[in-house]
């Protein structure tokens, strides 16, 4: 057994590209559509909310697309980030398996998400763009698109999911710092925002309202475009150097993964780890090694597991292109739980592609044995990790766990996507016995899918 525990890329060996899945499908994914006319969208429909490269990438088949050099100088004051060797997990869990875990919370922000917004804000800056509206779940990518903004000059507005603007008053802080506007959403500075609040004025929020009121204002502004977090091809894209990185330092550990973990809300820091891997398998056509895939969200929230694979809208007042994909309908409000990165309606349409495939699985944990495992996580390995993380530290345990009874040594790689410093009043309520696993209401789950748009086969 090697005892080297970090394993470190110097900045040269940072990847020069972005690895887009779409080049290597077996099927394409099926096109995005327009709700009015349901023909598939092209570049000029999505204009007034993205610059061009970003409408390209969106689209692209291109196997690599080249990271723009201004971006890479960026990444290194975080990238690439290490991969670790989880000893110490391994031995308290008695598991023949070897555990690693990729580690983004390295970032500004502490999570993935920057490796997105420094690209997003800086094409926004190339096309001349000065200011960005976006939305945010927990405050991670808030805080990401934030720090971009102060680097590229872009006035940032970021619509924050109600109850997490409450629970973690530093996030705000935080964006705030890095010069942006944080607004607790649903909000009264929108049409959408006011539709829901004159029906709830106590309104909890989520992420496909905050996304609603963010494009609003991007579509009736000139001088401001919408950025998204995750979801989107191009996003997914961006998150791909986190296993092109993986995939460099496995290979300094002399190992290859069998197991492949990442935490799902939107489905970019899953994509990013796992893409990578799956490309090389999907080109291998059979002759490289065979992973298992596994996507962990939130009982809670369950959109892969619990979801119906339709055409429905990307947010709540129906102002995005309809996109085939995991949905559990625009309408539904899943119940305020502490992983607020995860509560969202739908997924990724890629990353539901592959579901459909069986090229990924997909399983849900309800957010008590996820903060367990992240305790466990803690006092093994020292890092505290984010609460959408421990989705993917409670799979990569079960996995490990798996290993020990069968007596398999597999190699398991998870995506620690984020540190939890910003949520520890989570981590307190835990502690405290007062953490909730709050089931989804069944009937509002029937009415959000009973109200999915009806679109001609
Ligand atoms: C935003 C976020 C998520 C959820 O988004 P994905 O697109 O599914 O990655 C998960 N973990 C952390 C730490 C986040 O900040």
């Amino acid at each position: 057994m090697s005892a080297q525990t970090k394993f470190l890329l110097d900045e040269s060996k940072m990847p020069r590209h972005w690895y887009n899945i779409a080049a290597d499908l077996p099927v394409p994914a099926p096109p995005v559509l327009h709700p009015g006319t349901m023909q598939p969208v092209g570049p000029d429909d999505l204009a007034p909310l993205f610059p061009m490269e970003l409408i390209l990438q969106e689209v692209s088949t291109e196997r690599e697309i080249a990271i723009p050099e201004p971006v890479r100088e960026v990444f290194k004051l975080w990238r690439p980030s290490p991969l670790i060797r989880a000893h110490r997990l391994e031995k308290a869990l008695g598991t023949p398996a070897r555990i690693y875990y990729k580690y983004e919370g390295v970032s500004p922000a502490g999570s993935h998400k920057p490796n997105t917004a420094i690209p997003q804000a800086w094409y926004n800056q190339q096309a001349g763009i000065k200011k960005l509206a976006t939305e945010t779940g927990a405050g991670q990518w808030g805080s990401s698109l934030s720090f971009a903004g102060a680097l590229f000059g872009i006035e940032v507005t970021v619509f924050q999911v109600r109850v997490s603007y409450d629970q973690k008053p530093y996030r705000r802080a935080l964006m705030e710092t890095y010069g942006a506007r944080c607004i607790a959403s649903p909000s009264n500075e929108t049409n959408a925002g006011r539709a829901i609040l004159a029906q709830n004025p106590n309104h909890l929020g989520s992420l496909g309202i905050a996304i609603s009121e963010a494009v609003e204002v991007a579509a009736t502004h000139d001088d401001t475009k919408y950025s998204l977090g995750s979801v989107l091809n191009h996003v997914l894209m961006h998150q791909t150097i986190i296993g092109q990185e993986a995939m460099l330092q496995l290979e300094m550990a002399g190992d290859d993964p069998d197991v492949i973990v990442g935490c799902t809300g939107g489905g970019s820091n899953f994509a990013g780890i796992a893409f990578p891997f799956i490309g090389q398998q999907l080109r291998g056509a059979g002759k490289t090694k065979q992973r298992r895939i596994v996507a962990v969200e939130p009982a809670a929230c369950p959109s892969l597991t619990r979801g119906r694979y339709a055409y429905d809208f990307g947010d709540t007042a129906h102002m995005t292109p309809l996109t085939k994909m995991h949905t559990l309908g625009s309408t539904f409000t899943p119940p305020g739980f502490h992983a607020g990165g995860l509560r969202y309606h739908g997924m990724a349409p890629l990353v539901s592609h592959l579901k459909q495939l069986g090229i990924i699985e997909a399983t849900a944990y309800h957010q008590n044995e996820c903060f367990a495992a992240g305790v466990q996580f803690a006092r093994a390995e020292g890092i505290l990790p984010a609460p959408e993380a421990n989705h993917a530290v409670l799979g990569a345990i079960n996995e490990a766990l798996r290993c020990k009874q069968e007596g398999r040594s597999e190699v398991i790689l998870f995506n620690l996507c984020g540190h939890g410093h910003f949520d520890m009043s989570s981590y307190s309520n835990f502690a405290a016995g007062k953490l909730v696993d709050q089931p989804y209401d069944e009937a509002e789950l029937a009415m959000a899918l009973a109200g999915l748009p009806s679109v001609p086969a």
